[in-house]
């Protein structure tokens, strides 16, 4: 049975060489919904059911030429009217009929004649609705089967943007995504042609050829191919410029299609940009060898799956940004740690040289001062000196001089041999209570002479200590000098003294910890660390008053790095602390050293 809709009245096939009976049956028949067709003979008959469908046929068994089993029979062969039902009319009885042709029952049916016109039409009926239901059911199934198409082609689409969607999250590398991409539509929609293209970051800005896939291995363009030389004028240019999608249902007869050789069957194209926002990247082709082959419903999918290529594009290209950018630091940061491994060399190199140069002059001045001052001594103890006062104290000033150009030859003898690390100690038990009384006898009269309060605190409870008692005598007296130096006439000197236990490695190691508290012009934070620098000097040298204890005093820059190298060569530490520098305030310094009790156990914390 042919497949077509449920028409709206059903047609009836009359068959019967007696217009009379044909004219009576007709008439019947016209009760009911059914257009009634009638013709005298079985070739008429024939030729009726090859232009037209009926729903079932009434036929009169005896007729001259070709009588009504004939006639069924040829209809049987027939595959359109094979399951045609037949009503025969005629004064045989049925039985006779089956046992003659053994057809299956349900399709034909039989009525003697002269029939009841009420069994007629009950007859005919049940046909009429078993017809009708025959057609519901097609259209049903017919119904069925697209939806099962339109079903299993967007499961294919969806399942292939899924899989496009991966590969634009998991992939960085533009090539390697474009080229997964264009595979894996052409193959999941079975395109005949897939290409994505994309406008070059360069002043002519180029469409350039990034990733096709064929059906066949011929039809692939080389990649790098430059459309906008070969082509300047197509769909894909046209798409790249304009940022709109272009649709050629049928490409034989589209004016802006262009035909490529590579491409012979293409018979409808599909081109969407690839944009970002207001920019387009470029375009995504799709051609078919079906006319036609795009719907509505595909543009929109594919043209989904053109917006996730476009920003994976853009994430790509940020990418490659990005890393070459971190390539070109990276090279950068190379060159100047190159340039500063050299120049810290040089510095190295300056550096020795200057503490050779420290040294060799340091020896130098050694001999003149020793002449120095072993000759004034001797001038100082001449009677003629000594009764000439004016005299005898020039001639003691030459000595306090060359007291001072002594000591400061030492501390750059003992700075030099602190940065060769041969600071050469000789320890023994030091008691640093008698140690610093003995300091603070020598600095006794500056004290009293700048107005000076000095306080100790704690320091006879201290342990005696492992320690080179003359470089440790060194490291206070410049700490001690210093509070007296930055701190006002009238201030405050506090020494104070406590034992540590500290915990290392799950061993308890002893300690001592001196703080040298001043209530001085203090030291800004910035600079708390710095000062440790030899030669490192805070405010404008040319200011400072002369006199190793005056109120800010000249130096040379060397006590806190010599007293850094002693504690450190005693496996010690010292630091700074200060609220900050004010000379209005004056909130004071603290300098804190913590040396180890005994040598042998020296470690570094
Ligand atoms: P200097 O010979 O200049 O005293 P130092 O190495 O002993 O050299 O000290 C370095 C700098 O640290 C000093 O110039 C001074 O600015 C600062 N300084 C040291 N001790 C103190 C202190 N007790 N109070 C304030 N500033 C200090």
């Amino acid at each position: 049975m042919k497949h077509k809709p449920v028409q709206h009245k059903a047609n009836i096939l009359i068959v019967d060489d007696d217009p009379q009976n044909l004219f009576s049956l007709e008439k019947l028949l016209r009760k009911l919904d059914v257009n009634v067709v009638q013709t005298t003979s079985g070739v008429g008959a024939l030729e009726l059911t090859l232009e037209q469908e009926f729903c079932m046929a009434i036929v009169d068994v005896q007729m001259p030429e070709m009588d009504g089993y004939e006639l069924v029979e040829l209809l049987r062969a027939n595959e359109d009217t094979a399951n045609m039902p037949v009503i025969f009319v005629s004064a045989i009885h049925s039985d006779e009929y089956h046992h003659r042709k053994g057809y299956a029952a349900g399709t034909v049916d039989f009525l003697s004649n002269p029939y009841s016109p009420e069994i007629l039409l009950n007859k005919v009926k049940v046909f009429l609705d078993l017809y009708e239901q025959q057609y519901r059911l097609q259209d049903l199934t017919a119904q069925l089967n697209t939806a099962h198409t339109t079903l299993s082609k967007r499961t294919l689409q969806l399942e292939a943007s899924r899989q496009v969607t991966q590969q634009v999250i998991s992939i960085l590398d533009i090539n390697l995504l474009l080229f997964n991409v264009a595979n894996l539509i052409q193959s999941q929609f079975d395109y005949y042609f897939v290409s994505i293209w994309l406008i070059e970051d360069t002043s002519d800005a180029p469409i350039i050829l990034q990733a096709a896939s064929g059906r066949t291995e011929k039809q692939i363009l080389p990649p790098g191919y430059n459309l906008s030389q070969a082509r300047p004028h197509g769909i894909i240019s046209d798409v790249c410029h304009s940022g709109r999608p272009y649709r050629a249902n049928d490409t034989h007869s589209d004016p802006r299609y262009q035909r490529l050789e590579a491409l012979p069957d293409t018979r409808s194209e599909l081109t969407l940009p690839l944009c970002v926002g207001a920019n387009t990247l470029g375009a995504l082709d799709i051609q078919s060898e079906l006319p036609g082959a795009f719907t509505d419903e595909d543009i929109l999918i594919l043209q989904s799956l053109a917006d996730q290529i476009a920003i994976a594009i853009r994430n790509a290209r940020l990418y490659a940004r990005i890393t070459q950018f971190n390539e070109d630091l990276e090279n950068r940061v190379e060159e100047r740690t190159a340039k500063l491994e050299e120049a810290y060399r040089q510095l190295e190199l300056l550096d020795r040289k200057k503490s050779d140069f420290v040294q060799v002059i340091s020896h130098e001045l050694r001999t003149p001062l020793t002449l120095i001052k072993g000759y004034s001594q001797i001038l100082l103890r001449d009677p003629a000196i000594k009764a000439d006062e004016s005299h005898h104290l020039q001639i003691s000033g030459i000595i306090t001089g060359a007291r001072r150009l002594q000591e400061l030859v030492d501390s750059m003898l003992d700075i030099v041999k602190i940065d060769n690390q041969t600071l050469a100690l000789c320890p023994r038990e030091v008691s640093l209570s008698s140690l610093m009384k003995a300091l603070i006898n020598t600095l006794k009269d500056p004290l009293t002479e700048r107005n000076l309060a000095l306080s100790t605190e704690n320091l006879e409870a201290l342990p005696t200590i492992e320690a080179d008692s003359d470089a440790l005598t060194k490291l206070f007296e410049h700490l001690l000098v210093n509070a007296m130096k930055y701190t006002p006439d009238g201030g405050k000197i506090n020494i104070s003294g406590e034992t540590l236990a500290i915990q290392i490695n799950g061993q308890s190691q002893h300690f001592i910890k001196i703080i040298i508290s001043d209530s001085g012009i203090g030291i800004a934070p910035e600079f708390q660390e710095l000062i440790f620098t030899k030669f490192y000097q805070l405010g404008e040298v040319a200011y400072h008053s002369t006199g190793k204890t005056k109120f800010k005093g000249g130096g040379p820059g060397l006590g806190l790095a010599i007293a850094r190298g002693i504690a450190k060569a005693h496996g010690g530490q010292i630091w700074a602390e200060s609220p900050g520098y004010d000379e209005e305030k004056y909130p004071g310094s603290k300098f804190h050293v913590v040396l180890p009790v005994t040598l042998e156990k020296i470690v570094s914390y």
